[in-house]
Parts: C-alpha cells; structure tokens; sequence
C-alpha cells in the first residue's frame, strides 16, 4: 500500500504519524518549505476543544507534546471596547475539555517533530496526474535539492497543502471562492501588557472587532477586522496606524485599559501586520473516481470567526486516520470505499461548521450591532451549537 502526503502542515503531520503505524503501508509526506522553516506560520493560534478531544483519542502522546508547548484555552470573553461585557463563557459549559492556545510555528514544530521520519522537505511538486497503468492511482513527480524524483502507482494520494490546493485544482478544479466583505489582520508582539491580555477575548466597537490572547512563551497574538465591501481589495488608506486607531477608539467614552494597550500596540505595529480578505471555498473531500483525498483548507477553507481552520484540519486528520486504521486492521483495502467512508463521516459535520462559523461572522458584517448581535449568542440556540460544535467530533 503506497501513501503520498502532500504537505506537512497540520492535517499532513498528525496523517503521516499515524498511517505509518499501519502495517504494510510505504507512507511519505512530500513538503515544500525546508526544514525548520515555520517562516509562513508567523501568528498564534487558538486550536478549539474539539481538536484536542479527537486528537486524544488517535494520538495521546501527540496531543500531550501540544499541550506542553501552549496555554490552555478555557473562557471566551466578548467586550465593547468601552470594558462593556456582552458575554463570558467559561468553555467547560459547553466543551468536554479545554482548547490550546499555541504560537502557529511552535505547533508546526511539535507536529513536524512527530512525524518527523516520514517527511521529506524541500519538495517542488512538478507533476500530478493519473497513473497510466490504473486512472484510480496516481502518479507524482517532484524535484529535490536539484533532482528530479518519480512515483507512480500511488494507491492513495492525500492532498494536506492548504487553502490554495495545487493538487485539489489540478485533480478536481478551481474550487468556488466567496468573499464576505471583511478585512482582517493579524500580528503576535512581545508582551508588554503588564497582564492585561491572557485568555481569549474579543472588542467591539460597532462592527469593528478586536481579537487576543497570549501565547507561549511570553507573546500576543492579535487579531482585528473592520467591514469592507464584499468585492473591494481592502483599500490601503485604511490599514494607516491612524485609521486604526478611530477603527477601534470609542466614540462615546474611553477605551478600557486593555483596548488602549491593545489599540496603541496595532498601530505602532501596523507596519508588521499581515492582512487577508475574509473568505471561504467550496466543500471537497474527494477527487471523481480517483484516489485523492481533500483534508484540512485543501478541502474547505473557512471564515476564521470561531477559530475552526486548524481545529477542523486535526478533526478531520483524526477521522480520517481513525477510519483507516479500523479498515486496514479488518482487512478492506478498497482505497476507493475508505474515502467515500471518510467523506460520509465528514461532510454534513463540515457544512455545519463552516456554516456555523458563517453565521458567527454576523457581528462583523457592515452596520452590524455587536450589542444585539452579542446578546442572541447568551442564549440557547447559539450555546446548543456550540456544544455541537465542541463535543461532536465523529470519534468515541
Ligand atoms: C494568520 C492566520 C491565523 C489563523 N488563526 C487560526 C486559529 O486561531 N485557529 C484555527 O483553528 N485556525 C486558524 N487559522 C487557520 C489555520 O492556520 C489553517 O486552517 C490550518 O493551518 C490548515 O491546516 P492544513 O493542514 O489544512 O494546512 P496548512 O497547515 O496550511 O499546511 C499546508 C502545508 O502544505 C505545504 N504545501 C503547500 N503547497 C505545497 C506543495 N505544492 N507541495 C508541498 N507542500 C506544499 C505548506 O508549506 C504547508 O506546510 C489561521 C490562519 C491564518 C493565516
């Protein structure tokens, strides 16, 4: 049994750790960044409950190396940025255990790290296809440090390399992209908040949003959005220190001590911010009559509203693997049932949470209320979904 992983991100490491335990599987994870380069992982990450609960039950020792290389995620605080709470959640109301809270390149190192034997870096795919002698295989061709390298006959190829998925364009098209008109930017910083920022928080003011929490060792990842129109690039007068800083300043009262150290710290650090239009693509897990899988944003990039990118990539690694797993040990080696099996598990699950993360977004959307918005998510329907969300990994 040939198995090829494309890309050792998230869902690529915790996939080549564990299908290298299946007996009689040949499993390589082919990466392009060279070792140690986390360089593109700049950020922090809050990695929700629902991870960690599926990735105990696949690969324990793994999720303990995260959980000694984070903080723990255990409440969910919503604010005006006047100090106004709209909404406190401690996590264990709804969630069977807590998140982490993660640097994004020290989760790349603890997962690469474990999957360590299996990944080869440096690899510029040049070449994906079907295999000449059985259209269900595929064949592959890559070059390394200056050499070229062939492999046909892959009985199950794994497409793990991010939103923009060469191997998911290649084998199955351009996916569908919608915009939802909300610009977003993203910086980790030294932190210098004397204790004001530790565990997950949002701020309001209007429909313009704040986001932060700290991260190990001693950092703050910060987060902030402002609407802008669906279509439109996100207009460059807009991301100046100063346009920020009236974005997220209250216009009726002071900002809380934490939106003034959260509002300064943006603006003296604008010019080291990474920014992205918000966004999401269509729903994929498998090619038409051919083995190659679609896991993490190669199969659905979501909105980032409730934290779910990374969090939904090690759910669905850890279904998928689990599922394997089981039919390997019982003796069905059908690649072709094995991904309609794992896309049955996963796809209403998927749609619900990239629907849910949709529908979360709605405070963020131009002339949105937070107040109004923020009140309906005290209330039943929300947290039931929450505990859906949470709790309903697919795995025992
Ligand atoms: C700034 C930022 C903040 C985020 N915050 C959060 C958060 O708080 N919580 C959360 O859950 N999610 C968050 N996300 C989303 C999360 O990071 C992604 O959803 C997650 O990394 C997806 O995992 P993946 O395994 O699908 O792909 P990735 O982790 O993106 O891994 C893809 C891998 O494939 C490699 N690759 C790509 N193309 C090729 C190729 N052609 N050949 C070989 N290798 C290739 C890449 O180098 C990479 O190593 C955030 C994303 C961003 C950008």
């Amino acid at each position: 049994m040939r198995i090829v992983i494309v890309g050792a991100g998230v869902a690529g490491c915790v996939m080549a750790r564990r299908l290298s335990r299946l007996g009689g599987a040949e499993v390589m994870c082919l990466e392009r960044v060279a070792r140690d380069d986390h360089s593109e992982a700049g950020t922090g990450l809050n990695v929700g409950p629902n991870a960690v609960k599926a990735l105990r039950v696949i690969d324990p020792e793994l999720a303990d190396s995260i959980t000694q290389n984070s903080f723990v995620w255990r409440n969910w605080r919503i604010s005006l940025t006047d100090g106004t709470v709209l909404f406190d959640l401690p996590l264990s109301e709804v969630a069977d255990g807590p998140g982490w809270r993660i640097r994004w390149s020290e989760l790349y190192r603890v997962l690469r790290e474990a999957a360590a034997p299996h990944v080869q870096y440096g690899c510029e795919i040049t070449d994906i296809g079907r295999d000449a002698a059985d259209p269900c295989k595929t064949r592959l061709t890559w070059t390394q440090d200056g050499r070229i390298a062939h492999l046909d006959g892959i009985d199950l190829l794994i497409a793990a390399d991010g939103r923009y998925s060469r191997t998911r364009r290649i084998m199955s098209g351009e996916p569908g992209i919608r915009l939802t008109g909300v610009a977003v930017f993203r910086v980790l910083v030294g932190d210098t908040s004397g204790g004001l920022i530790d565990d997950y928080e949002q701020w309001f003011n209007g429909p313009n949003r704040l986001l932060a929490f700290r991260v190990p060792p001693s950092h703050v990842y910060i987060a902030g959005t402002f609407p802008i129109p669906p279509e439109a690039d996100i207009p460059e007068d807009l991301k100046a220190p100063q346009v920020l800083h009236a974005a997220y300043t209250p216009p009726n009262a002071p900002p809380s001590a934490q939106a003034r150290w959260l509002i300064d710290t943006v603006c003296q650090n604008a010019a080291e911010t990474h920014w992205a239009r918000m966004q999401e693509h269509d729903l994929l897990y498998r090619a038409d009559d051919c083995n190659v899988l679609y896991l993490g944003d190669a199969a659905h990039g979501m909105v980032p509203t409730l934290g779910q990118g990374a969090t939904q990539a090690i759910e669905d690694a850890a279904n998928a693997a689990a599922l394997i797993a089981r039919h390997h040990r019982d003796g069905v080696d059908d690649v072709g049932r094995w991904l309609a099996d794992i896309e049955a598990l996963r796809k209403d699950r998927m749609r619900f949470v990239m629907e849910f993360s949709r529908d979360a977004t709605d405070t963020m959307l131009a002339g949105a209320d937070p107040v109004e918005g923020t009140r309906h998510k005290n209330e039943g329907p929300f947290r039931n979904r929450l505990k859906a969300l949470y709790r309903d990994v697919g795995l025992p």
